[in-house]
């Protein structure tokens, strides 16, 4: 079942679970997301960045999406990820995404504040969901000067834009971590103390299992998972691959479901979703 943002993060805000998002960029990715959620009976975000636009463009990936979401027995939402421009966000709307993220994190603290205020005023009224994120979220792999999100500027970005999740800093990096790094778990307790709405973790391939209990347990609905899903299907595929090298038809289509099936229950499990979606009766292919 298709639904939106805060449709999906609401009951993980009042029982402390998050609800996982995954960056999926073909049909099996989607396929074997959408199988973990189902088997598990947890709900689940698919979604898209606009830097991946170029080997997944939206205007193919929004119908895989949202078909799988109104197939689904499980509540689904369909969300553009690091929307960079109003523009961006206007395109996913139309093409019926959910929710967008506007990423004004690179911006001044008033022009992300009025940029976001933008976006979200014209969101609500095609009925779709915002996140939006202050502070910046490091690159793994680049060196550089952290900058966590500040409290008192939290509650200010929140009231002023009216958005439905914050994406925060507090350490956590984008990409496949060479080390693991330290989340500012304090941060995240005041960001949480200080505001209601659900918060967002980015960066969520690498980090350790109590950094993600702490941040699940205070305030985190929302983790972004990109890089550990297609770093699990590449390993699926090269191990049949040293398997059975000699193997006639190789089942590529089913060893990427297989993958993409196992990284998301994994990320299922340890967010807590599972066994927190109703039973719901999705429509009969054809319908
Ligand atoms: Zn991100």
């Amino acid at each position: 079942m298709l639904v939106t943002l805060s449709e999906i993060l609401k009951d993980a805000n009042e029982r402390h679970y998050a609800v996982g998002a995954f960056n999926c960029l073909s049909l099996e990715n989607v396929m074997g997301a959408i199988e973990a959620a189902e088997e598990l009976r947890s709900p689940i975000i698919l979604q898209l960045a606009e830097v991946q636009f170029p080997e997944a463009p939206m205007e193919m990936m929004a119908p895989l999406y949202l078909e799988a979401a109104k197939r689904s027995s499980v509540p689904v939402c369909v969300h553009l990820d690091h929307g960079q421009s109003l523009e961006t966000c206007v395109r996913a709307i139309r093409l019926g995404f959910t929710s967008v993220m506007f990423d004004g994190a690179s911006l001044p603290f008033e022009e992300n504040v009025d940029a976001s205020k933008e976006v979200t005023r014209i969101a609500k009224a095609a009925g779709v969901d915002v996140e939006a994120e202050l502070g910046r979220v490091g690159d793994s792999g680049v060196d550089t000067a952290d900058v966590f999100t500040d409290v008192e500027e939290s509650v200010r970005f929140v009231q002023e834009t009216g958005i439905d999740a914050l994406a925060v800093a507090i350490g956590n990096l984008h990409g496949h971590y060479v080390h693991t790094p330290q989340l500012n778990i304090q941060r995240l307790i005041e960001i949480h103390e200080a505001n209601q709405l659900p918060l967002v973790l980015h960066g969520g391939s690498g980090t350790s299992v109590e950094d993600f209990k702490a941040c699940i347990h205070n305030g985190i609905c929302k983790i972004n998972v990109a890089t550990a899903i297609q770093r699990g299907i590449m390993k699926r595929i090269n191990e049949r691959l040293a398997q059975k090298p000699d193997e006639g038809y190789i089942p590529l289509k089913q060893v990427m479901i297989d993958a993409s099936r196992e990284v998301v229950t994994e990320h299922i499990r340890l967010f807590e979703s599972d066994k927190r979606s109703p039973l719901l009766t999705p429509p009969l292919w054809g319908e």
